[in-house]
């Protein structure tokens, strides 16, 4: 195809035509040059050109407005001088055609062909676009992920499948803003951008107006089918404003929806997390070595005289920054890395060394127990009765002086074992407690089984139970099925008069809260004894 050219002169400030081709004028591009558009629009290239000391220079072009925009290379190659005027000739390659097919292959390759929808690649190019370091905090990215849809494949065929997911990306689109961007990420997953106006808020709003839209049943056929699915968000806040990461991020989430079956938020803070409780690992170990670590003292009394029958121990930790850490922190970190074990024989040891100075100072028995808490993980890992029986040798301290507080998961994890154990406990003479008891999933069987001589009540049953019927009715069940076991009791967490009143009326044996005390350190537990069993 005949090329579209001209030859330019420049006179002074101006141009002219001193000759033009016929497809230049075909095109369009003028025979007069002040009204042809190359020397409008070009003008200031081709000045900028004559003034430069180059011969040839080529530039892209686009002309005419965005429909039917036409694509030029626009090339200038510098003519020998006449009369002492630059000539130039400037001819345009109309790449229209080519960008055009180019334009709609992009398109095609990052559509999704059933819906129309922007697919995986399509969806990235999206997120990219709109995201900068800048704007990532206005940005959270959703991944929809549809429940069973395999199913629905396999049993109604692919062309159903289709159907439905035409179907949901329809409702989900209508879920959405009108600047969110919907795309469906493979087969059953879709992923929505999301402009966040309110913050973070506003994906979980999202999230659930989606779950809405899904909830009703999807007409197939001649089928009603539900469809479940699973949301995992990535917030930009949580991201440095890489786009891929973000939609990764809200798939990992994703996958963490499925299993926990309500809506994910991906945090990077986990790592943060993981991070801490490494370091805390280290820190503990160094603190259990140097005996950093001390025992606190919680009286529990006699519901019915309001006497001190023993203490529990609990273990306290202020760490090297001074910080006073919870158990509930430290005790999981040891747990998970076998802490729990040099930390469970320290506590032992160092309760019975108390108990055996309570005794000294007393000048014979004190008139109290401690009790010891047991993890299950430490049960799974050590000698427990050898442990046990060690501690009390090494303190000249009676079986009959200790209770061991176990938990339900104990159990659960290795019933065989946990009978051999609890039963080598109970040969050296000490009381054993079911600790936390109604959190767990124990087997009825088992608790008539295994010789527990105590369940102690969750604190979560315990306060608030005035105000709330179905803790009173779980309370009186456990109270009940502990009498026909033939158990004690203990109530956790009692805080008021009235609610250790109402135990006590409806026959729980023994009561710890910060009614009676908070724990305590040794000397102040021992004072305590002193006032009230004086
Ligand atoms: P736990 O065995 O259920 O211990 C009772 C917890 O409830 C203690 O928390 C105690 O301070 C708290 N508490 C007692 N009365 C009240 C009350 O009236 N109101 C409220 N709000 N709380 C009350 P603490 O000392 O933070 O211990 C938490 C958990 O850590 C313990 O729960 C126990 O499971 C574990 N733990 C503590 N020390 C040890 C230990 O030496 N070994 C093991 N394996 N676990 C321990
Ligand atoms: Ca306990
Ligand atoms: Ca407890």
């Amino acid at each position: 195809m005949p090329i579209p050219a001209a030859v330019i002169e420049r006179r002074g400030r101006d141009f002219e035509f001193e000759a033009v081709n016929r497809p230049f004028r075909l095109a369009g591009l003028g025979t007069i040059a002040s009204e042809s558009p190359v020397v409008r629009l070009l003008g200031p290239h081709l000045r900028r050109f004559f003034e430069s000391d180059q011969t040839h220079q080529e530039i892209n072009w686009q002309f005419g407005d965005e429909v039917d925009c036409r694509y030029f290379r626009v090339m200038f190659a510098r003519r020998a001088n006449v009369r002492g005027l630059d000539r130039a000739l400037v001819s345009l390659i109309d790449q229209t055609a080519e960008l055009r097919t180019e334009q709609s292959l992009r398109r095609e390759m990052m559509t999704d062909s059933l819906t129309g929808l922007p697919n995986r690649a399509g969806f990235s190019d999206e997120v990219e676009a709109a995201l900068s370091p800048g704007t990532a905090a206005d940005y959270a990215v959703l991944v929809v992920n549809l429940d069973r849809f395999s199913r629905v494949n396999a049993c109604m065929g692919g062309l159903a499948g289709d159907e439905l997911l035409i179907s949901v990306a329809r409702r989900l689109k209508g879920a959405l803003r009108g600047r969110d961007i919907l795309a469906r990420l493979n087969g059953d997953e879709f992923g929505v951008l999301l402009v966040l106006d309110d913050g973070p808020n506003d994906a979980l709003h999202v999230a659930k107006r989606i779950q809405a839209a899904l909830a009703n049943p999807f007409r197939l056929s001649d089928f009603e089918i539900r469809v479940d699915c699973a949301i995992g968000i990535a917030l930009g806040s949580d991201n440095d404003g890489d786009s891929e990461d973000l939609v990764r991020n809200a798939q990992f989430a994703v996958k963490r929806s499925k299993q926990s079956s309500r809506t994910e938020t991906y945090h990077t803070h986990a790592f943060d997390i993981a991070r801490e409780q490494f370091g805390m690992e280290t820190e503990l170990r160094r603190a259990i070595e140097e005996g950093a670590l001390s025992l606190y003292f919680q009286p529990i009394c006699d519901l019915a005289t309001g006497r001190i029958t023993s203490f529990e121990a609990l273990a306290r930790w202020t760490n090297e920054d001074g910080v006073s850490l919870s158990p509930n922190d430290f005790i999981p970190v040891a747990e998970e890395s076998g802490l729990i074990v040099p930390l469970g024989r320290w506590a032992m040891d160092e309760a019975a060394r108390t108990l055996a100075a309570w005794d000294a100072q007393a000048g014979g028995d004190c008139g109290v127990k401690v009790a010891v808490n047991l993890s299950a993980i430490q049960l799974q890992r050590d000698q427990i009765p050898t442990m046990v029986r060690a501690a009390l040798d090494r303190h000249g301290i009676g079986g009959n002086r200790l209770t061991l507080e176990l938990t339900e998961s104990a159990i659960v994890t290795d019933p065989d074992r946990i009978t051999q154990t609890m039963k080598a406990l109970k040969d050296l003479g000490t009381t054993l407690a079911m600790d936390d008891f109604g959190t767990g999933y124990s087997n009825l069987a088992y608790l008539q089984k295994l010789p527990i001589d105590l369940l102690k009540i969750d604190r979560s049953f315990v306060s608030g139970m005035l105000a709330d019927r179905d803790k009173v009715a779980i309370v009186r069940a456990i109270l009940s099925l502990a009498q026909a076991l033939g158990m004690q009791t203990t109530a956790e967490g009692i805080e008021t008069n009235e609610l250790a009143q109402t135990l006590a009326a409806l026959g729980c044996t023994y009561g710890q809260g910060f009614l009676y005390a908070r724990p305590l350190a040794q000397s102040e537990a021992y004072s305590l004894i002193g006032q009230r069993n004086g």
